[in-house]
């Protein structure tokens, strides 16, 4: 009997992250919304709900310890396993000038508060997921990463933003690494400049669009690749 999969997204309650719970339920994944605001999350499942997408709210804060582990043990009270986890849950608040914010400009405070949420909360997440995923021997991890964090192609701009989506890359290679032989598929993507809180209004895509690799991450076939980085389906360069 074909087995029905089950996801916890982070930051699930709005922008690319809502997106990927509506592709995962589209799918017939039993998604969750990850929201640190679970008054939040209620609004974005009503929504999802009234497209007739049944799908739970759990309080997931991957600033907090505990609540990570906390979350993955309500998702396997709901569902009985947790197969996929999406972290997608992260803040850009380098400033003055958000993109065009300069090294120079940056403090300490912005670049802890942006790593804690950008790259211990994913830590945080995996750390939690993993043994479940194991003991099934199977799980599919996706890290909302950016181009941003490209280090091929490293400019200026928000800096502590860049660095922590680095970070999250290597992350994942460290992940995928450990993991490796587990049918655990870890993988990074970069969803593009997409219309959401945290891209603006002149973005060039829908948070639809911008969900979409991360939705064919989630969904790996066994032997789909783990360990890389992807945009709009197709590998990319680190
Ligand atoms: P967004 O609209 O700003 O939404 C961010 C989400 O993360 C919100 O649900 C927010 O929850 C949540 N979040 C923030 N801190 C959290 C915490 N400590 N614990 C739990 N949830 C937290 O951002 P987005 O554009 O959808 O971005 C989603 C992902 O795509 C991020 O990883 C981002 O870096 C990446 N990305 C975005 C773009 C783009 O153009 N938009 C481009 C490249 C990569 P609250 O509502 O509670 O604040």
């Amino acid at each position: 009997m074909a087995v029905t999969r089950t996801a916890l997204v982070s930051g699930a309650n709005r922008g690319i992250g809502f997106e990927i719970v509506r592709g995962l339920a589209r799918l017939g994944v039993l998604a969750v919304i990850g929201a640190r605001d679970t008054k939040d999350g209620m609004v974005a499942a009503e929504k999802l709900q009234s497209e007739g997408l049944d799908v739970p709210v759990v309080q997931l804060d991957v600033d907090r310890d505990g609540s990570a582990a906390e979350a993955v043990a309500e998702v396997q009270r709901l569902y009985g396993r947790l197969d996929i986890i999406v972290n997608n849950a992260a803040i850009l608040i380098d400033e003055p000038g958000g993109f065009k914010a300069s090294l120079f400009d940056l403090k300490a405070d912005t670049m802890r508060r942006t790593f804690e949420t950008n790259v211990i909360g994913p830590v945080r997440l995996i750390q939690a997921a993993a043994p479940v995923m194991r003991a099934q021997e199977y799980g599919r991890i996706v890290n909302i990463s950016s181009t941003a964090g490209q280090l091929s192609e490293m400019g200026s701009g928000y800096p502590a933003y860049r660095m922590s989506k680095a970070a999250l890359n290597a992350l994942t290679r460290i992940a995928a690494a450990e993991l490796n032989g587990a049918n655990i598929k870890v993988n990074s993507m970069c969803p593009g400049w997409v219309k959401t809180d945290m891209g603006g209004t002149n973005a060039e895509r829908t948070p639809e669009e911008g969900a979409d690799t991360a939705v064919w991450l989630a969904t790996l076939p066994d032997e789909g690749p783990t360990g890389g980085f992807f945009k709009d389906r197709k590998p990319i360069a680190w």
